[in-house]
């Protein structure tokens, strides 16, 4: 099967997709980059989102090259933040999103498309119903790493038991024994955030109906979580599924994810980051979705500030008013905030010496792709578990410890990136880093492991 024909298999079958998406940027982003393997490998996708977010993303410079099409979520006019509840939303997208993906399946098939597969994320275990009624093939796709999903698949079988209880170690075959901290924050004792918690556990509610489960993470990363998993649920790898121009660079004019729901900072960032020595620069941000309390991120701040590195710092609009009065002012000689960046393009430009994270699965990928080494602050959600890997199990970073306040402090903060940064001590993990980054770029290039899973799906799915 060769790559970007515009044809799959030899009886020249072209396989048509449609890859229906969550509305977060974290759920977006790699169910995209995953679409666009799928193109370039010659299935002809539709990619779906939520109208509300089709029409209020700021244009990009690199939009995908396939259709995009709307779904509801019984928000279109204000998206999540207009729901009442957490839950509320997902009842309604459930009724909504299933009415409109029938219309959207029916609309293509009257247009003489016959729909193969749904490629869909698995916080939406409605979709796979809808498919079925169709008679569609079904891949569901999961945005979190193996472990993390493994953890909530246990819990969905009652084998793990929720809330966590503080004192006990969690045994699962395949994974290092874990504490109630290292478990993600929807299942501690301390929960900052229920409500969530139903989606992804609910994700295994129908699981065993799908074709296919994949997960973005390659495999050499989790091979053991994989074979310990492997007998209970069969989930296959096929990522990093990061822009190619990150990795093995075989899809042309792949450098940006296409869909971004923030407006970028490119030219002013890569303008500061040129004039920063090689790396000497941390980069700071915390994803789409985190809120830090005012006293955590007055601490950053000045963890920042005292870690006498250059600084590029993500601050969202949302949490612009909590960075203390005058930071800015005071630290221009070596900081620069920006509401939000190109992460990808910040994070390989050479000035980058470390990545203060709070371990979103998409951001701790990117790290390990482009090989930079991390300052974890998990905040919430699998940022826990994914912190818990990235310091003990890859060893690309060392995790800043919370205080008995459960506040991350400046010394803590400006000590973690020192360690990193440090000449000696840093390098094992710039290192381990540079290892991991490698096997990343290897699994998705021609024949590597996440490569050939990609194939061997397109490939059944011709054959029927
Ligand atoms: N991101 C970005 N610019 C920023 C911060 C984040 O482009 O300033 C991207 C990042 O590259 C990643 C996504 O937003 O792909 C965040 O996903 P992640 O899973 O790390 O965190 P979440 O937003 O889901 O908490």
């Amino acid at each position: 099967m060769a790559d970007g024909e515009g044809k799959i298999g030899n009886n020249g079958k072209k396989v048509n997709l449609l890859v229906v998406t969550y509305p977060a940027q974290g759920h977006i982003n790699p169910l995209l980059q995953f679409s666009k393997r799928l193109h370039h490998k010659g299935a002809a996708v539709t990619f779906v989102v939520t109208k509300f977010l089709f029409n209020n993303q700021p244009n990009s410079d690199h939009p995908p090259p396939f259709p995009v099409e709307t779904i509801s979520d019984g928000h279109d006019a204000g998206g999540f933040p207009s729901a009442v509840s957490i839950s509320d939303y997902h009842d309604r997208f459930k009724h909504d999103g299933s009415q409109t993906l029938r219309d959207l399946i029916r609309r293509k098939e009257d247009a003489g498309r016959r729909i193969d597969a749904v490629v869909y994320d698995g916080v939406m275990p409605w979709v796979l119903d809808v498919g079925k009624e169709f008679g569609l093939r079904t891949v569901a796709y999961f945005t979190q790493s193996c472990a993390v999903n493994n953890i909530y698949y246990h819990v969905y079988r009652g084998e793990i038991k929720v809330p966590v209880v503080a004192e006990e170690e969690i045994r699962i075959a395949g994974m290092p024994p874990l504490t109630t901290a290292d478990m993600p924050s929807f299942i501690q004792v301390v929960n900052p955030y229920p409500g969530f918690s139903d989606v992804v556990i609910n994700q295994f509610e129908n699981v065993e109906e799908a074709d296919w489960l994949v997960c973005n993470s390659f495999y050499e990363l989790e091979h053991q979580v994989l074979e310990g998993m492997k007998n209970k649920l069969s989930m296959k790898t096929i990522g990093p599924n990061v822009p190619s121009f990150y990795t093995d660079k075989r899809i042309d004019d792949d450098r940006d994810y296409g869909f971004n729901l923030f407006k970028m900072n490119n030219e002013v960032c890569q303008k500061w980051l040129d004039a920063r020595p090689k790396a000497s620069v941390v980069f700071a941000a915390f994803g789409s979705y985190a809120t830090l309390s005012v006293e955590q991120m007055e601490e950053l701040a000045w963890g920042l500030a005292q870690s006498n590195s250059f600084f590029l710092w993500v601050v969202r609009e949302t949490e612009a008013a909590k960075v203390p009065v005058k930071f800015a002012e005071a630290t221009v000689d070596r900081g620069l905030l920006v509401p939000w960046c190109y992460q990808l393009d910040v994070l390989s430009h050479e000035s980058i010496g470390c990545f203060v994270t709070h371990c979103g699965w998409n951001s701790t990928l990117e790290a390990l792709t482009i090989g930079v080494p991390m300052v974890a602050m998990p905040q919430w959600t699998d940022q826990t578990t994914n912190a818990k890997f990235v310091t003990d199990i890859w060893k690309t970073g060392v995790r800043a410890l919370l205080d008995d306040a459960r506040i991350v402090r400046r010394t803590t903060i400006a000590d973690c990136i020192l360690k990193v940064m440090d000449n000696n001590g840093g390098t094992k993990i710039r290192k381990n880093a540079t290892k991991w980054g490698e096997l990343a770029k290897r699994a998705v290039d021609r024949d590597g492991s996440s490569d050939r899973t990609v194939d061997e799906i397109l490939a059944q799915l011709v054959s029927v």
